[in-house]
């Protein structure tokens, strides 16, 4: 039982996750009387705002993650263990790990979102998510991978699924990631793929609601569609993606684009541990907490960041899933432990919202402050840049991250464009190949009757 973790005459607080909640929180405790322990499947912190960039090729993804043993370095009240937590038996407080269980005096569950697939099971199985370190590079091959094959075929339409690109979700992931698409594009593909017809890849944008990057100003939301149809991405608001099969995403019943690459942003539910009880759960999963992120019907289990489900007077929908919110709940709920230990009562969590911002592309982004300022443009670019260039962990990250914007700013070039997945020439869809048979051999329900209308590809 409890993995090795030395006996403490403290009370042991267990934080599950070293996101940016659970950092936050166990930096808070380092001169309390408790003993940290921290359970994260990954022995590093990623820094997921910059995710995007590693899947284009902008940022190794050694620039943003940082080993958390060495975060805590010196932290004598702290213990790691590298497990994935698989439950919480809150009867007998412990959780159920990987490496055996754990015992706790207080739980944190810090554990973050999964990308929600809103229950379409081929798009899970078939689509490209930015969740993780490993989503990241795999996309990046992959898409690199896709324009080798694209070099090897003979079939327009098995070329045209191999160059395009349809990334869904119109929230800030799937606008920076369709800008820096757009700009490798421009400035990468035709020096390293000359043979290549460019003017066949298109990127799609594909939103469902009226309007990209909902949460901000309809100042924003205009100045970003622009800056992206700019670049030449086709953006497609109101328009809901049904299905994806045989390299093509269906929009309606006859239309589609076809494309090999489908990027899926477009939404997340709470990563919750299963053994809470169903009431203790919302729709999209994440765990009822009150204002001092107290799980509801318990005295010792806490959640923070995306998560946790924490109802304001001004945010009735819940707090917004955003990397400042993780923050500020993670220090918070450590000011409160203290509190609790010295026997005073915990104060309410208010969340000061600093301002949203989102990239588009070089020289573009998007900035909205609190009390309606707003700028874009270069001086836009600029704060983004600063902003997560300061929030980034490690100086060497920050050193690392600078060099990489600053060769790729000056040289309209991205680096690092390895492929480090399996390349398998047999996985062609060509002519002779099979999965152009099971395309032509498709079951009745996915042709298109009357003929398909592909989406304008010249418009
Ligand atoms: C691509 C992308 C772009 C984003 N861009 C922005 C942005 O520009 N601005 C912004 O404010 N926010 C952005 N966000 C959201 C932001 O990253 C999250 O709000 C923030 O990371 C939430 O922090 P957290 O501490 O709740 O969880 P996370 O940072 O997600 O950390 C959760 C941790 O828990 C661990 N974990 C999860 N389950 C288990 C388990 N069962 N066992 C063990 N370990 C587990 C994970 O390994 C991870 O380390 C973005 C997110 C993504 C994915």
């Amino acid at each position: 039982m409890d993995a090795n973790i030395p006996v403490s005459a403290h009370p042991r607080v267990v934080i599950v996750g070293c996101g940016f909640g659970g950092l936050r929180l166990a930096k808070e405790l380092r001169d309390a009387p408790v003993q940290v322990v921290m359970i994260d499947r990954n022995n590093y912190h990623k820094f997921q705002p910059l995710l995007y960039q590693v899947a284009t090729g902008a940022l190794e993804a050694d620039s943003i993650a940082y080993p958390i043993r060495k975060i805590f370095a010196g932290q004598t009240n702290f213990f790691y263990r590298m497990a994935d937590v698989q439950c919480v038996d809150s009867k007998r407080n412990v959780i159920v790990t990987t490496v055996g269980e754990i015992h706790y005096d207080h739980l944190v569950l810090a554990t973050g979102s999964l990308t929600n697939f809103f229950g379409n099971e081929t798009i899970e199985k078939h689509s490209m998510q930015i969740k993780s370190i490993p989503n990241a590079l795999n996309l990046r091959s992959f898409i690199f991978q896709n324009f080798e094959k694209a070099l090897l075929t003979t079939n327009p339409e098995e070329y045209q699924a191999l160059m395009n690109i349809v990334v869904v979700g119109g929230g800030a992931t799937g606008v920076e990631i369709s800008g820096s698409l757009a700009e490798m594009r421009r400035h990468v593909l035709p020096k390293d793929y000359p043979e290549l017809d460019l003017g066949q890849m298109q990127i799609f944008l594909v939103e469902s609601g009226g309007a990209l990057l909902k949460p901000m100003s309809k100042k924003s939301q205009d100045d970003s569609r622009r800056y992206l149809e700019d670049l030449g991405v086709k953006v497609r608001l109101n328009t809901r993606v049904l299905r994806y099969e045989n390299s093509r995403v269906y929009y309606s019943d006859t239309e589609y684009i076809p494309t090999d690459n489908l990027i899926w942003a477009a939404g997340v539910n709470g990563a919750e541990v299963p053994g809470l009880p169903p009431e203790a759960i919302t729709r999209n999963k994440r765990i009822n907490v009150n204002r001092w992120n107290r799980v509801d019907g318990f005295e010792n289990i806490y959640a923070i960041g995306d998560v946790a489900n924490m109802i304001t007077d001004d945010m009735p929908q819940g707090l917004p899933m955003l990397a400042p919110v993780a923050q500020q709940q993670g220090t918070h709920l450590g000011k409160n432990f203290k509190r609790i230990l010295k026997n005073q009562p915990p104060l309410d969590f208010k969340y000061f919202n600093k301002g949203v911002m989102a990239i588009v592309s070089r020289n573009k982004a998007v900035v909205d402050l609190p009390k309606d300022v707003h700028f874009n443009g270069i001086f836009g670019w600029f704060t983004w840049l600063f902003v997560h260039l300061m929030t980034l962990v490690g100086f060497r990250n920050k050193v690392v991250a600078f060099a990489d914007w600053a060769i790729g700013y000056f040289s309209s070039d991205q680096a690092l464009r390895l492929i480090i997945r399996p390349f398998n020439r047999l996985d062609m869809k060509d002519d002779k190949g099979k999965k152009a048979a099971e395309r032509q051999n498709a079951t009745p329900e996915y042709i298109p009757t009357p003929p398909a209308i592909q989406t304008p590809v010249t418009s």
